[in-house]
């Protein structure tokens, strides 16, 4: 593989001609690298790099073959229309999972209490809150590091609407109150099966595997939530959990057995069954 360089006094125009990358990632370390806006980049083509810049874009270039995700690189991913800062202590987050987003929005009752586990860069639980201001908001994370993550990217994407997220260090339910209860619970947990060729390939190198995988046959953190989620939801209350591509009976069968209603499964973009969630019976409406 020949070596990546850009040479100072290039062009806008050169380096992008000379980038190994394609023309949308390139855009995004260019502008990354020389503090440039999309408008920008063309309007200012023919503006020459300056040492520094050549070396600066050379060296993000140098990642990106490397195989570093390109979120990671500008340290910034888009989800649900809102900027959420992503370091790699959280998931970068997916577009299959504005879907969770989608059907948690359908279903949360005005003012309704919601809960999202395994919240890491915040970005359902913000998007939750952003949407709708009238929502009160908790996420936990069992990782300090995620935390911090998340508690900036609430305070930049949610400053001054009223309705900040409470955000709360818990495994899972673990550190909530006995007896707290929410109308709606939702969970991108970590569902890829333990050993699978995927956590070896592409972008997931680079993310938390304990974000991405269980370490074992990618269904216990649904299990654990499924099983505990009865003790916080509010009779009528929602669960909804992303899962991988082939667990859409499996996470059905954990709602029926502990008697959820209405339990079905929602398919993504792509149509795949990336979403199941079910309804806690209401007191007295049994079977
Ligand atoms: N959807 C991610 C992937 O397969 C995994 C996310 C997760 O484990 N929750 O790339």
């Amino acid at each position: 593989m020949t070596p990546i360089r850009i040479e100072a006094g290039c062009d806008i125009g050169c380096a992008q001609r000379s980038s190994p990358l394609d023309a949308l990632e390139t855009r995004m370390l260019l502008m990354h690298a020389l503090g440039l806006t999309r408008v920008q980049l063309i309007t200012e083509s023919e503006r020459r790099l300056s040492a520094d810049e050549a070396q600066r874009f050379t060296a993000l270039l140098q990642r990106r073959v490397a195989g570093e995700p390109i979120a990671y690189i500008v340290g910034q991913r888009e989800f649900f229309g809102l900027p959420f800062l992503v370091t790699k202590d959280v998931l970068i987050p997916r577009p299959e999972t504005e879907l969770l987003v989608e059907l948690a929005l359908e279903r949360a009752p005005q003012g309704g209490r919601i809960l999202d586990l395994g919240t890491g860069s915040g970005a359902i639980a913000i998007a939750l809150a952003h949407a709708r201001a009238d929502l009160q908001v908790s996420a936990v994370d069992v990782s300090r590091a995620a935390l911090e993550v998340a508690q900036q990217n609430a305070a930049h994407n949610l400053a001054g609407r009223g309705n900040a997220i409470r955000l709360l260090h818990s495994d899972w339910y673990r550190g909530l109150q006995a007896g707290e209860r929410f109308e709606l619970i939702v969970a991108n947990p970590p569902y890829i099966v333990a050993g699978d060729t995927h956590l070896s390939r592409g972008d997931l190198r680079f993310e938390p595997i304990g974000a991405l995988t269980d370490h074992a046959d990618g269904l216990s953190a649904l299990r654990t939530i499924v099983n505990g989620a009865a003790a916080h939801l509010m009779p009528g209350g929602w669960l909804l959990m992303e899962h991988g591509y082939d667990q859409a009976a499996a996470v059905r069968e954990l709602l029926i057995a502990q008697g959820y209603q209405e339990v079905q499964s929602w398919q993504d973009l792509a149509g795949i069954e990336r979403a199941t969630g079910g309804m806690l019976p209401r007191a007295g409406h049994r079977g």
